[in-house]
């Protein structure tokens, strides 16, 4: 049985080089950049006003306080948008906003709760503190230089910057294409909401998780019909979505039972094995392989020589029970994803905790413990940790990893995996 590790290692072996598209800023939340970013423009792009007031000569308010004020001629006005029209000489000021441009001849901005109204001459301002030369300005190119390299390749384009590149002006960029996976669940058992369930029937839940968590790491999802247990029919089933697909994420049907058709149906597709099982628990018997194109279509599989066209495709058979198949996903599949994305980070997102109970691993295998995580950071089982039981699931906001014949005690460090942003 491999580790987690060498598992790892060989699937993201396996992962096809991201395909590029471009595609407009709009369209580009949550992609990864497939090129590095320079910037075309300073930022800001001009020196201008961080406040509403006068653009001044410092060294004019100087003396300036409540009881002996500066008195300034208001010699012209800038709103923010237009171009300074006029130079700020001695003994006067422009009337300015936020983001109007700093004309000639100032070097300091009075904020306007600074001054005051001269009531017998509105062309007159009092400035009733002094300010400092540069004071309330904004300098060109302060924040971003241009030329200055603001998003490197693999980058995760989030709204802060796709605010970044907006302020640049840039309206189209190259993203790493979205694969599209294909969803499929696997068991005789298994029935759609709405149905009747007959006994020893239960109703299916892997496909809309699998669904979710595969599109909370980009992928594209495409969800397919129930598969009974069958050769033929899981052959039939997995032919039809690699044709359709990337990339295939099935569940069930794994395991050693003489009802698990999965691994048989995929090799004799023509599918290539790279592994089946891991160390790891909930998840033991996940397998993953790898098809050629060229095998499905017709005619293929004939032993000719890898095309043009003939790419690879993926495919992970995750175990049936819900709880494995969601693990899996996240520690085996979803880094696939990500990679397959270019994403410069494929690994869950994950913060400190500290163990408020101990947590116990008395397996062989390194167990993948749901944990609730408290506003103090304190973490807590989140319920019954079998394979099967979804309370603890829904319960829990994080994963916590306990090796083998490990016993971690309460008050230890530990590091909680996410797989949402919320709560
Ligand atoms: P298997 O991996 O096919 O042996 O399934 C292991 C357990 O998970 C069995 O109890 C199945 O009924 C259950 N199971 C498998 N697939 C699903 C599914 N898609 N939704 C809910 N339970 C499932
Ligand atoms: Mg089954």
């Amino acid at each position: 049985m491999l580790t987690l590790e060498e598992a790892l290692q060989r699937v993201l072996a396996a992962v096809p080089p991201p395909a590029r598209e471009t595609v407009s800023l709009s369209e580009a939340a949550e992609r990864a950049l497939a090129e590095a970013i320079s910037s075309p423009v300073d930022l800001p792009p001009f020196d201008n006003s961080a406040m509403d007031g006068y653009a001044v000569r410092a060294e004019d308010t100087a003396p300036a306080t409540v009881e002996k004020p500066a008195v300034l001629q208001i010699a012209g006005r800038i709103a923010a948008g237009e171009p300074p029209r006029c130079r700020v000489e001695p003994g006067t000021c422009t009337r300015l906003f936020t983001g109007s441009v700093l004309p000639p001849g100032a070097d300091a901005v009075v904020m306007q709760e600074d001054t005051a109204a001269d009531p017998s001459d509105a062309a007159i301002v009092r400035v009733t503190d002094a300010v400092k030369p540069w004071e309330n300005v904004r300098f060109r190119g302060e924040d971003i230089k241009r030329g200055e390299v603001i998003l490197e390749t693999g980058a995760p384009l989030g709204a802060a910057q796709l605010a970044l590149l907006a302020a640049t002006g840039i309206g189209n960029l190259q993203v790493a294409r979205r694969p599209v996976v294909g969803v499929m669940a696997t068991g005789s058992e298994l029935r759609e909401a709405g149905a009747a369930l007959a006994e020893g029937q239960i109703y299916e839940s892997n496909r809309v998780t699998i669904a979710t968590l595969a599109r909370q790491a980009g992928a594209v999802v495409k969800i397919f019909p129930l598969v009974a247990d069958s050769l033929a029919g899981t052959r039939a089933a997995l032919e039809q979505i690699f044709s359709e697909c990337d990339c295939v994420v099935s569940t069930g049907g794994v395991s050693v039972g003489e009802h698990d058709y999965v691994k048989d149906a995929f090799a004799a597709l023509g599918g290539e094995i790279g592994l089946w099982r891991v160390a790891i628990k909930p998840g033991k018997p996940f397998v993953f392989g790898r098809i050629r194109s060229a095998s499905l279509s017709p005619g293929g599989g004939t032993g000719r020589g890898e095309g043009a066209d003939d790419v690879s495709k993926l495919f992970f058979g995750l175990p049936g029970n819900p709880v494995s198949a969601f693990v899996t996903f996240l520690v085996l599949v979803r880094p696939a994803l990500r990679r397959w994305q270019g994403a410069a980070e494929i690994s869950l997102p994950s913060h400190p905790g500290t163990l408020a109970e101990p947590l116990a691993n008395r397996g062989d295998r390194r167990h993948f413990v749901r944990v609730e995580v408290d506003d103090a950071g304190r973490v807590r089982p989140a319920g019954v940790q079998a394979s099967h039981r979804l309370a603890s699931l829904a319960r829990a906001t994080g994963l916590v990893e306990v090796p083998p014949e490990t016993v971690l005690p309460s008050g230890a460090a530990v590091r909680v995996l996410r797989w949402e942003c919320w709560p």
